[in-house]
């Protein structure tokens, strides 16, 4: 390529701390391959659990983000080089009978960027699968792009609980995915609130229009139609809450990683699940939709981008940025990458 990108670096943590180091060039892409250039990286809770030791990952950060194709592979529509892309949250292997079937999101043998088992896209340079891509429209900005993944999964658990506009609609969580999905809920059913843990964050509710509670206020009356458990880690406390506030043939979506993750505890869960049953309410997954999804509802639908995104660094500085995730006030953080020369 012409495109003089300097040296190469990437965001790496090793299992104990991060760091930016230089790396050499990636090989060429292969069959079904591209190399990315990313501009923007988006990090948010799942990348603040693995810097936790929550989630075991060590390598190449990054599952989120804006990019440019910079090289594709053989096989792959050359016309793609120079695109805006997104990624979908996960990688599917495209060749067993769940993908083939319709429903890659769920494939058996799927991984993540960053996240299980692949290096994430934190480089200079980053190869990707090109089935993984999504290319940007020109109508789209560039913080709509942004939370295209993570609006991908908030769509699909908006969708999955199969909203309307009778009844009582509660968010549990505050984070990125939670007013995400509260503001999409919010053009179906005009009851929605936000239950969250976070005071600090209830000015973005407020921002966005949206009601809000802190959990520890609400009352526990099996008045609410839909639960949204968009928390991100469906553990037993917040599955209890759902189930005493969800009234009888409630429907009760929890909102899950986009591939399945270690669990820090299972104590209680059978709990949890038995007073579901009682109450004869359905519990439905939702995993992490699809990026296209996204884009199409943003070019319909406005979605409040300033409120979602509320931390941006340079890539100079993404050792503060990594900090900033542990401030309970950033949803998600922002890292900036140099424009090639
Ligand atoms: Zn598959």
């Amino acid at each position: 390529m012409a495109v003089e990108l300097g040296h190469l670096e990437s965001l790496r943590f090793r299992g104990t701390s991060a760091e930016v180091t230089p790396v050499a060039p990636p090989p060429p892409p292969g069959p079904g391959e591209v190399l990315l250039r990313p501009t923007h990286l988006v990090l948010g809770s799942l990348d603040r659990r693995i810097l936790r030791g929550e989630v075991p990952f060590a390598g190449t950060l990054g599952r989120d983000g804006l990019f440019i194709v910079h090289d594709a592979g053989p096989g792959v529509d050359a016309s793609l080089i120079g695109k805006r892309v997104v990624i979908e949250a996960f990688v599917s292997c495209m060749s067993c009978d769940v993908c083939r079937g319709g429903l890659r999101h769920l494939c058996l043998a799927r991984t993540a960027h960053g996240l299980l088992r692949v290096d994430g896209l934190g480089s200079t340079l980053a190869l990707a699968k090109a089935t993984s891509l999504v290319e940007v429209p020109a109508t789209l900005g560039t913080d709509q792009a942004l939370v295209a993944q993570s609006l991908a999964g908030a769509l699909h658990a908006v969708r999955t609980a199969s909203l309307d506009s009778r009844g009582f609609v509660t968010i549990l969580g505050d984070g990125l995915i939670a007013l995400l999905a509260a503001q999409v809920a919010a053009t179906i059913n005009p009851t929605v609130r936000v239950l969250g843990r976070h005071p600090d964050r209830f000015t973005l509710c407020e921002r966005l229009g949206i009601k809000h509670r802190h959990v520890v206020e609400v009352g526990r009356r099996h008045d609410q139609a839909v639960v949204l458990d968009c928390t991100g880690d469906g553990s037993t406390d917040d599955l209890l809450l759902a189930a005493d506030l969800a009234t009888p043939k409630a429907r009760i979506v929890v909102k899950a990683p986009p591939v399945r993750l270690p669990l820090a505890s299972s104590r209680g869960r059978a709990d949890a699940l038995a007073a579901f049953a009682s109450l004869e309410a359905s519990i439905h997954g939702a995993g992490a939709g699809m990026v296209r999804d996204a884009i199409n509802f943003m070019l319909r639908t406005r979605v409040n981008t300033d409120v979602v995104l509320t931390r941006r660094f340079p890539w100079d500085r993404c050792m503060d940025a990594l900090d900033a995730l542990h401030d309970r006030r950033s949803l998600a953080v922002v890292i900036e990458l140099p424009r090639a020369a």
